[in-house]
Parts: structure tokens; sequence; C-alpha cells
């Protein structure tokens, strides 16, 4: 019997789409799911003319499997990855390689691995970016584990990720639970650009007062600049003039402003905190998200709770420039603080990542994927060490020059009272970040104060505290 060189347990949406994607690129292949009906339809609908082979239990797919074995699991993260593993350990031998291509939170990457690797098996954490369409033609990959095992597959990994100019959106990350760390943070940079995206088009819709059409022009033209052109804008871009066909009415209105979420963005933003890395613009997506949420409340709240209301009272065109403006300076301090907690990562776990090499994979493939992480790489290219993105002389200079419309798309929506959460947590992070003096040492004297927590001085070493009597 011939082997099939990669096998791949799970055939929901990401498994069956990245198993015909490896075969398509020149790799037999063995497909198990936990349930039949799966596995039955994905044969009958999908698999006919390939090289694919199907197994009912997981001692016929292994034996499916040339050796050493080489499995990607694409199952629900979590218990059932857990579950996966130990009906699979003791079918396997020494040097086959898991890769879990799933969303796993990369503290149980690091147990997994430690748990598989004593036992002679290799273990790879693998982020898969892209979705449906990127799972079969191309997905942005982040594997994480030991050089060894990255180099033995890089050759399957190289060909089924997506290709752009300066090579395929692949890259080894770095030791351990990286991979699945990287694909978080993508996964919360991805929530930031989506609530950014959110607020431009509450602003064109509810103060520039723009129809669904319009905005599909704003969009599109927004979708060819070097700085907006990317794969949110442009499906953006397409939702707006989408006619529902029950209602003759644009679908978008009638969808329920209530955001789910599947947990990346929390982890990021509790990984953050961990971490003491400040993340407000993606903080203020999550929060967005959960507020949304509310839809009920929020319906009590809005016959009860007044506030302003009322358009832009200057030219459209000018707004709709400044909006722009405020959009991509958002954006900007969004991955700046992604990458400055990937940094921070890295340091604090010996990850070594390779910052600009991370842009360079989310370049084409995953959700994030857009003309401007040229420009990040580029910033990392020139200087590896750089603490921030905001001080890169090209991110820099960008938002100097659109500061201005920036605070002044704020302070309108501020009037009119729209929120934008991450527009202005973007703003405040470039303004604290900025500041030489903030007025945290009105906090330190605070802490002091009811605490006795000590605090340093500017004007000599040492450290200090005070018995802060009232005056009178
Ligand atoms: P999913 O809905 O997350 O998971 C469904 C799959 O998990 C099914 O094959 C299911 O088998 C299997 N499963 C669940 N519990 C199991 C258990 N205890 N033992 C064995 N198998 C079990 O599928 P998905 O959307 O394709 O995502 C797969 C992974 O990729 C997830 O970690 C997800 O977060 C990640 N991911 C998803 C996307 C996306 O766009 N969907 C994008 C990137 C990454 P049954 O058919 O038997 O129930």
């Amino acid at each position: 019997m011939t082997l099939q060189s990669f096998g791949v347990i799970g055939l929901a949406v990401m498994g069956e789409n990245i198993a015909l994607n490896v075969e398509r690129n020149g790799f037999p292949i063995a497909v198990y799911n936990r349930s039949r009906e799966k596995t039955d339809a994905f044969m009958a609908q999908r698999a006919t003319g390939r090289n694919v082979k199907a197994a009912f239990t997981l001692e016929e797919f292994v034996a499916l499997l040339e050796r050493p074995r080489k499995i990607l699991v694409m199952v629900q993260a979590g218990k059932p990855v857990d579950a996966v593993i130990a009906q699979l350990k003791p079918l396997l031998e020494e040097g086959d390689i898991i890769i879990d291509g799933g969303n796993s939170w990369f503290e149980d990457t690091e147990r997994r691995t430690q748990e598989l690797e004593p036992a002679g098996l290799r273990y790879l954490g693998m982020g898969v970016s892209g979705g449906e369409e990127g799972a079969l033609n191309g997905p942005s990959l982040m594997p994480g584990g030991t050089t060894s095992s990255y180099e033995f597959l890089s050759p399957i990994f190289n060909k089924i990720a997506a290709q752009v100019d300066d090579g395929p959106c692949v890259t080894y990350i770095g030791p351990g639970g990286s991979g699945h760390y990287v694909k978080m943070v993508h996964n919360g940079i991805e929530y930031g650009d989506m609530q950014l995206i959110a607020e431009a088009y509450d602003l064109l819709k509810n103060v520039a007062g723009l129809n669904p059409s319009q905005l599909h022009d704003v969009f599109a033209e927004w979708n060819t600049t070097d700085e907006l052109d990317s794969f949110l804008i442009e499906i953006t871009k397409n939702i707006f003039p989408y006619i529902d066909p029950e209602t003759n009415k644009p679908l978008v209105d009638l969808i329920v402003d209530a955001a789910g979420q599947k947990g990346t963005g929390r982890w990021t933003v509790q990984t953050a905190l961990e971490l003491g890395v400040a993340i407000p613009t993606i903080t203020a997506a999550v929060n967005a998200r959960i507020i949304s949420s509310i839809k009920d409340e929020r319906v009590a709240a809005s016959k009860v709770l007044t506030g302003p209301s009322g358009k832009y009272d200057g030219q459209t065109k000018d707004f709709i420039n400044k909006v722009r403006d405020a959009l991509y300076c958002s954006k900007i301090c969004s991955y700046a603080q992604g990458m400055a907690l990937l940094s921070t990562a890295s340091k604090t776990y010996n990850w070594n990542l390779d910052l600009g090499e991370m842009a360079r994979i989310w370049k084409g493939g995953c959700i994030i994927r857009a003309r401007f992480l040229n420009k990040i790489k580029k910033a990392f290219s020139e200087n590896p060490a750089l603490p921030n993105l905001l001080l890169a002389p090209e991110f820099k200079q960008t938002i100097l020059d659109r500061q201005t419309a920036w605070r002044e798309v704020i302070a309108t929506a501020a009037t009119v009272g729209i929120p934008v959460p991450a527009f202005s947590a973007s703003l405040d992070y470039f303004d604290s970040y900025r500041r030489d003096r903030l007025p945290q040492n009105l906090t330190q004297a605070q802490r002091d104060y009811f605490g006795a927590h000590t605090y340093l001085r500017l004007d000599k070493p040492g450290s200090f505290h005070t018995e802060w009597v009232p005056i009178a």
C-alpha cells in the first residue's frame, strides 16, 4: 500500500480547506474526523479525483501515513486538542510530528510540547490565519517549536502558504508556544483594525450622512492608497452595496449590531496586562464588542439617556479625508501596540522574534493583510531594536502631518455624541507616549500618602516617604 505523506485531523471549515491545499501542492493526504458524517461528506463532495485517503479510526489514520508521520490537528481549541493528543500519542512512534494548527492558548502549547517531546514525539504549535479562503488558497502560517521540526516541514509550509513579492507567508517564529502567541496578537490587531473601520463607518454614515453607495465609493478609494489598501477595507467596500434579496435593503443595515468574539482578542488583552504592556486600542476594540453585545440594555438606555446629536457642519469631502487620516494614524498606533507586546513577550520568554518577519508573513493570506505592512517590515529591517513603531521616521512624519485632522475628528465625534473608543484610545496612546511628563507624579504622591508606597524624586536619587500632613 502506498502511504500518504501528510495527515489532517478535523474536517471542519479550516481542516478540510487546508487539507485540500496540501494535496493540491503535491502531498498525498490522509484525513480523519471524530464524527464520521463530516469525513463522508468531505470525501463525496470535495475529495473526488484527488489523492486523499479517509480513515474512520485513529488506528487506520496512523497506518495510512509514511514515517515520520506529519499530522496537522485542526480541531476546536482547548480540551479537544488534549483529547486528540491523548488518543493519538499511544499510536505514534519516535520522530512523528504533531502540528496543532488551531487557535490554542500559548501556555497550553508549551505544556503539550513538554509532555510530548521527552517521549520522542515532535510538536509544533502553528497559528493559521486567513479563514476558509486562506486555508484553501494560501494562509499565513506562524509555526513555533524546535527549528529541526520546522525545517523538516518547511518544504510543505513554503508551498501551501500564501505567496507574496518577498516569499511565502511563513517563517520560523520561535520555540514553544511562540507561534500561537504571535497568531493571538495577530488576532488582537485584527480586532483593532475592525473596530477602527467600524468607527470610520459610523462617522461617515451618521455624521457625514453618507449612503451605502457613497460609503462604497469612499472605501473603494481608500483601498487604492498606500496606507489603507488591505483585505479588511476591501471586504468592507464590498459589504455596503450588498442588497438583501428579501427586503431589497442594504443587508448591512439589517444586521444586529452585537459583535461576537471567540476569545483571542480577550487573551491578547489579558497577556498584555500580565506583561505590563499598554495596548489601549486593542483593549478598546474588545470592550466595544462587549458593550455592543448588551443590545437590549442599550436599547432601553437609549430611551432615557439623552445626548447631543448633529451633523458635521463643514465640507463633507474635507471630513471624509480627515476621517481617513484619523483612521490611518489610529491604525499606526494599534500596530505599534501589537508590536510592542510581541517585543516584550519575545524578551520575557526568550523567543528572539524577528518583528520585521512577522510583518512580512502577514502581508498575504491573513485577515490583516495590507500594503502598509511593507512599511512596518522596512521600519524593523532598518532598526531591529526600534523601541516603538511611532519612532520609525516614516510613521513619525505621517502622524505629525495628520494629527490635526485626527484630533478634529475625535473632537467632532465627542461633540455630536458618536463613540470612537479606538480612535480616542489611539490618540491617547500617542499623546501619552510622546509626553515627557505625565500626571503620575500625583498618583505616586497619593500612593505614598495612603499606603507609604514611597516615591522617587526628579532632583535627587533615592526612595522617599513623606508623612503627608493635611494643611488647612
Ligand atoms: P471548529 O469549529 O473550531 O472545530 C470543529 C472541529 O473540531 C470538528 O472537526 C470537530 O469534530 C472537532 N472536535 C471538537 N471537539 C472534538 C473532540 N473532543 N475530539 C475530536 N475532535 C473534536 O473548526 P474550525 O472553524 O475549522 O477551526 C479549527 C481551529 O482553527 C480552531 O482552533 C479555530 O479557532 C482555528 N481557526 C479558525 C478559523 C476560522 O476562520 N474558522 C481561522 C483561523 C483559525 P466533530 O465534527 O466530530 O464535531
